[in-house]
């Protein structure tokens, strides 16, 4: 038994339906899936049918960015109740700061010359949950770039003329959201963002686990972090963060994480008086 604890749809910057994604899972053998669209649980209730449908087990979940002493960092809330009214309340206002910031982009863009609509990117986007994969594809549909990569070294990564700083919640009201949710908050692939730090802070704001599996971490990040989850007795999670096709190939199935982890997660959450039972 297996499972891929972060994965990502066309509810956020995905290109698969969760019915795709869903279906991918179950041939590739999993039998625990959860759904981590950034910033959006408007997804899950279409995966947990779709899970359901396949029996396998859907853990409903987020991956909310999020800022500590100036750095950004990404934290999953996994098992959280995707109708809880704060966190649809909460979302919905970093939604909004996303959609103003493709606004902004198109902008800056539009300052150097480069004749993007915004419409076009939110046609191509169809979501709530807009981002710069969306600006990426749509800069590649319009023949301006001839593939992501491009677009991002050229106009997207930090510091390029068309990358606009997003406001983020601070990680402890993050934490805090998450946990008043239900859910459990880990830190998504710390391998990514090369400062270790943050971690003893964030633990203190009550941070439950790090995401020592990830498809961008190579084994020795994968041990570092099984030895800092160790040290510091907080959970271990894994995912792919599959986005949909990567150079030519989905990223799911690259992360098979054993299913004791699961179950260490649940016994978490039960010991916090939630409902780990979501199948
Ligand atoms: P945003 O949340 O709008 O700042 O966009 C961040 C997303 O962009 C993350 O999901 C990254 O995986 C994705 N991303 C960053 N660099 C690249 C790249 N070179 N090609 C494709 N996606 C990227
Ligand atoms: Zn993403
Ligand atoms: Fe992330
Ligand atoms: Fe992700």
């Amino acid at each position: 038994m297996f499972a891929d604890l972060h994965l990502h749809t066309h509810f956020s910057d995905g290109t698969y339906s969760p019915e795709e994604l869903a279906g991918h899972a179950h041939r590739l053998g999993f039998g625990t899936i959860a759904l981590t669209d950034h910033d959006t649980v408007q997804g899950c209730a279409r995966m947990a049918v779709a899970c359901a449908a396949l029996q396998m087990e859907f853990i409903p979940a987020t991956e909310l960015t999020a800022e500590i002493d100036g750095d950004e960092v990404h934290l999953l809330g996994m098992f959280l109740n995707p109708t809880h009214p704060r966190l649809l309340v909460e979302t919905a206002k970093y939604q909004k700061v996303r959609t103003d910031r493709i606004y902004e982009m198109v902008s800056r863009l539009n300052k150097q010359g480069v004749p993007l609509k915004p419409e076009v990117v939110f046609k191509l986007a169809n979501c709530q949950s807009p981002g710069r994969p969306h600006v990426a594809r749509a800069l590649v549909q319009e023949g301006i770039c001839r593939n992501m990569d491009e677009a991002f070294d050229r106009f997207l990564k930090k510091h390029r003329v068309a990358w606009v700083p997003k406001f983020k919640v601070s990680a402890g009201d993050a934490i805090a959201l998450i946990h008043e949710a239900g859910g459990l908050a880990i830190l998504a692939h710390p391998g990514l963002n090369r400062n270790d730090s943050s971690i003893p802070k964030l633990i203190e704001e009550g941070l439950d686990g790090l995401e020592c599996f990830h498809s961008k971490h190579g084994d020795a990040a994968s041990q570092h972090y099984l030895s800092l989850a160790e040290k510091y007795h907080v959970l271990v999670t894994g995912g792919s963060d599959c986005h949909g096709m990567s150079k030519g190939k989905p990223l799911i199935g690259t992360i098979k994480l054993p299913y004791s982890y699961v179950v260490a997660l649940k016994e978490k959450v039960a010991s916090r008086g939630g409902s780990a039972v979501v199948a």
